[in-house]
């Protein structure tokens, strides 16, 4: 089962829909990516999902069930704007989390103050932003949720305290924790998670397991004799999202069925041809914005 089902979610703002009739299942003790452009309508599906935000229709459901305020004791969420008390140390803010949440662990709190360098006695508006936002993760991770929702739980932090809040996450799923977090950081998520969604305009454009994604997206790429090549077919080949010409050289974006398609710009004269791998960042501007991916293309139909 699930431990959180979005079905056919909506959310109308005035006359545009922030989210359109997403249905996702983020499945238990795994790490879930939800990426997409400014706007597209990560941080209100979390919303949703927390009952901070009534969806126009559809249904968000926890562990098969509609929220209830139990699920709040064993769930975490780190907002991407910050919710700290400008004028609380860091210490206070810990022990303010300590009475609100039974499953506390004062030790892990300690654990992760030392991890990433907070200074108890500092007030939230002395610190930087990337402070700022480790204490968030800290305050989440310290009463040790099963569910965790993080909208951009690196943003502001140097490589070293990013890495640390991966491991965090990747550490979290593999003791069980479901853990679903949105970012810009694509290779991050390249890394934690396990599925994905990409959203445009409120809409899902790609759903998946990051490694079934990765696997069927490959660029089919043939070396020619000359530049004055030419190849028939590939046009109307739905497979196909992309075909870049470059002088002696043709590259497909395709979405299955590279091995064919390789051996058939091989039987239309190609001298070589190769298969690669694209990465997540290739998969999501592919996903998102297909013409600005790459330079010289020519959109296939
Ligand atoms: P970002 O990556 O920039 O954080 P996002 O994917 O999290 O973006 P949302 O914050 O969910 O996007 O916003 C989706 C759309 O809904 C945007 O067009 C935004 O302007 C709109 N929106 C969000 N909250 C409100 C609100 N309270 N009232 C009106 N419109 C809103």
């Amino acid at each position: 089962m699930s431990t959180i089902s979005i079905q056919h979610l909506t959310k109308i703002y005035g006359r545009s829909a922030a989210v359109d009739d997403v249905c996702i299942e983020i499945p238990k003790g795994s790490v879930f990516g939800l990426l997409g452009p400014n706007g597209a309508g990560k941080t209100t599906t979390f919303k949703c999902i927390l009952g901070l935000a009534r969806p126009s229709s559809g249904t968000t459901l926890i562990d098969g069930a509609p929220l209830v305020p139990a699920v709040f004791e064993r769930l975490a969420y780190v907002p991407e704007r910050s919710v700290l008390y400008e004028w609380m140390t860091a210490g206070e803010h810990m022990e303010a989390q300590r009475r609100s949440f039974k499953r506390y662990d004062p030790a892990r709190a300690t654990e992760l103050f030392a991890l990433f360098n907070l200074d108890a006695r500092k007030r939230v508006r002395a610190m930087s932003k990337g402070m700022q936002t480790a204490l968030a993760i800290v305050l989440a991770f310290a009463s040790r949720p099963e569910i965790l929702v993080l909208d951009e739980p690196t943003s502001g932090l140097d490589p070293v305290n990013q890495r640390a809040v991966l491991k965090l996450i990747i550490d979290a799923a593999a003791q069980g924790a479901t853990v679903v977090l949105s970012s810009h950081q694509i290779g991050q998520v390249e890394r934690a998670a396990e599925h994905i969604a990409i959203l445009q305009d409120g809409k899902v454009v790609l759903n998946g397991a990051v490694d079934d994604l990765k696997y069927q997206r490959k660029i089919v790429e043939g070396i020619f004799e000359s530049d004055a090549f030419s190849v028939n077919g590939f046009e109307r080949d739905a497979r196909i999202s992309r075909v870049e010409k470059t002088g002696r050289i043709l590259r497909l974006t395709v979405s299955d069925g590279s091995d064919g398609l390789a051996a058939g710009l091989v039987s239309q004269g190609a001298q070589s041809v190769r298969i690669v791998d694209l990465n997540l960042e290739d998969i999501f501007l592919n996903a998102v914005a297909p013409s600005q991916s790459t330079a010289d293309v020519v959109e296939a139909s």
